[in-house]
């Protein structure tokens, strides 16, 4: 195998009794038996159990005395089987053992901060010393996961035809809906590049360059506040297609996605995936990313409390309801209620059914018949009420939703759901300024039919952009494009971008427009969060290898950190803060 090593150590059997070999990894554990020490070595494929033996080779013994965990050691002996009660039925090498006759200490470990493969260690100290982390099993599987994974990706876009093309990382500002993160630029003092928050106008103008296919493993940046499913720096399957439909995009991440569960030997999801509008979505479900491993879907029941003697119903343009399948206690309710209010809810309107049929409820007295016939349900359910205008009420049971979901486990069903939600509207209104903005980027093109209420009726429009979800993470986004330069300055000119500025900030994409732009479109899908969920993991960290927390620090090299005057000067950049006084962790 090499100079160091004839054989890695979980490979080996019963079947390599009697052999004479040389081994190499790390001392796992070491036992001491007064004579005989035992010390299970292992590298990445596993274990191995060796016997030294001061009788059969003294020098070893006195080198095995030595031993501390982590110690890097190269072994030479002979594989035996093991006595019958000395056999491990737990790991695959537990029939055998290696007999040490030479034993070297190829280099030694101080004490460590956290056993390798311990549980429960602080996440912090963990990515502190994420190479120590990193040789347990649960990251060299993650690793390994995220690696088989990117390959099968990459094997079937090279099948279907698709070109790898690289491009810039230090760019233009691209609105992905973000903040860039900036880099100075020393030939240009008071300039910057942006981090491509995606290659998206890139990819564009590969199309425009005749490439037809493209895709790219992308690493983006984009200045966030870090979550469970966001780092700084992420990557995409970024693509891109030129004469292409929707159906065709969507038919491409679907056979990526199949190709990366077949690699992983796990049952893919049935094709086609289903599909379901945004404003389904977000009637039934009050999110457009729902998790449909469970049903908890929502109801209206605007029409039904119209003349209601409830004046919060009466006087709400929408009332809508989901219906728990448990009867809550107050105290339980007394947090739902809470969970309402962080989605902007005054308050949470229940009745509750409880075991023996009866309902309890504070608002009971001021309904009709009418209204508590709609609200009826099972015996051990809880009708749980959001009234306001319909995105509230959408937000508000669609949070509960999710809540309850995972408070009743209802979505551990072991069922994968991958779906689209396709047919979403191509603008909505800034919160803050009240200007129409996008919902996806300013690149996605109206559906077919949809170009003249990009100016006359920016609400009503509906966009060629689509969702993949898999059970409630949106892993990714895509959308057919625009590929004329008048429907793009339409674009921009609705959301209040004047000529200047169009010119200033996407001048050279009109251009590009202008000069014979196929129709095209694509798509980027989220790698690490696809491999975080394969992982069965909670977050994107433990897949990826060197990640930050959540106030943005690298603990292991402990970036950020400040910079010197001198290189700042020459930067042309002064600081306004104490470097020290804004650190993280
Ligand atoms: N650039 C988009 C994103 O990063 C994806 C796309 O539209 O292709 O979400």
């Amino acid at each position: 195998m090499s100079s160091w090593r004839d054989t890695t150590c979980g490979v080996l059997t019963v079947e390599d009794a009697g052999k004479r070999l040389t081994v190499a990894g790390w001392a796992d554990t070491r036992r001491d038996h007064g004579g005989l020490v035992f010390v299970d070595l292992r590298d990445y494929s596993g274990k191995v159990q060796l016997v030294i033996n001061p009788e059969r080779a003294p020098e070893a013994a006195a080198v095995a005395h030595e031993i501390r965990n982590e110690f890097v050691l190269q072994a030479e002996g002979e594989v035996t089987l093991r006595a019958p009660d000395a056999v491990n039925p737990n790991i695959p090498t537990g029939e055998i053992e290696v007999q040490v006759d030479k034993l070297t200490i190829l280099s030694r470990s101080e004490p460590l901060p956290f056993q390798v493969g311990e549980e429960n260690v602080d996440e912090v100290l963990r990515l502190r010393y994420r190479y120590l982390d990193m040789r347990g099993e649960r990251m060299q599987r993650n690793l390994r996961l995220n690696h088989t994974v990117i390959n099968a990706i990459r094997r079937e876009m090279d099948e279907l035809g698709f070109v790898d093309v690289w491009t810039p990382s230090m760019t233009k500002g691209t609105p992905e809906g973000a903040r860039d993160f900036l880099v100075p630029v020393r030939l240009q003092p008071g300039r910057f590049y942006a981090l491509a928050q995606s290659p998206q106008l890139f990819k564009q103008l590969t199309m425009v360059g005749g490439l037809d296919r493209y895709y790219q493993i992308a690493t983006c940046w984009r200045d966030e506040d870090l979550r469970a499913d966001r780092q700084f720096e992420f990557r995409q399957l970024d693509l891109e297609m030129s004469f292409v439909d929707r159906d065709d995009v969507l038919d491409v991440l679907e056979r990526a996605v199949v190709a990366a569960f077949e690699a992983v030997e796990r049952e893919p999801p049935p094709r086609p995936f289903p599909r379901m509008s945004y404003a389904e979505a977000m009637a039934r479900y009050g999110s457009d990313r729902p998790d449909l491993r469970f049903g908890l879907e929502i109801h209206d029941g605007t029409e039904v409390t119209r003349d209601s003697q409830f004046g919060v119903f009466a006087g709400a343009p929408a009332v809508r309801y989901l219906v728990a399948p448990r009867a809550f206690s107050r105290a339980e309710l007394a947090r739902l209620e809470e969970v309402a209010k962080e989605w902007g809810a005054k308050g949470l309107a229940y009745i509750v059914h409880d075991e023996s049929g009866e309902a309890r409820s504070p608002i009971t007295k001021f309904l009709s018949e009418a209204e508590l016939a709609a609200f009826a349900a099972e015996p051990g359910s809880t009708v749980l009420f959001a009234a306001g205008d319909e995105q509230l009420v959408a937000r508000v049971l669609g949070g509960l939703r999710t809540h309850l979901g995972r408070e009743l486990d209802l979505a551990e069903t072991g069922e994968e759901v991958f779906h689209w939600v396709i047919d979403f509207p191509l603008f909505e209104r800034d919160e803050d300024t009240g200007n129409w903005t996008f919902l996806h980027h300013p690149f996605t093109a109206p559906v077919p039919g949809d170009d003249d209420k990009v100016e006359a009726d920016p609400g009503g429009a509906l966009s060629q952009h689509y969702d993949l979800i898999w059970n409630g993470w949106e892993l990714g986004s895509g959308s057919i494009r625009i590929h004329r330069a008048e429907l793009q300055e339409a674009v921009f000119r609705t959301m209040g971008i004047a000529p200047e500025e169009q010119e200033a900030k996407f001048g050279f994409l009109l251009e590009a427009l202008k000069l014979g732009a196929p129709p095209h479109g694509g798509f980027a899908m989220g790698i690490d969060r696809f491999v975080a969920r394969m992982a069965g993991e909670p977050d994107l960290r433990q897949v990826i290898a060197f990640p930050k927390v959540s106030s943005g620090d690298d603990p292991l090299t402990g970036a950020p950190t400040p910079m010197p005057d001198g290189v700042l000067k020459e930067l042309g950049i002064r600081t306004i803060v104490d470097p020290e006084s804004s650190a993280g962790t």
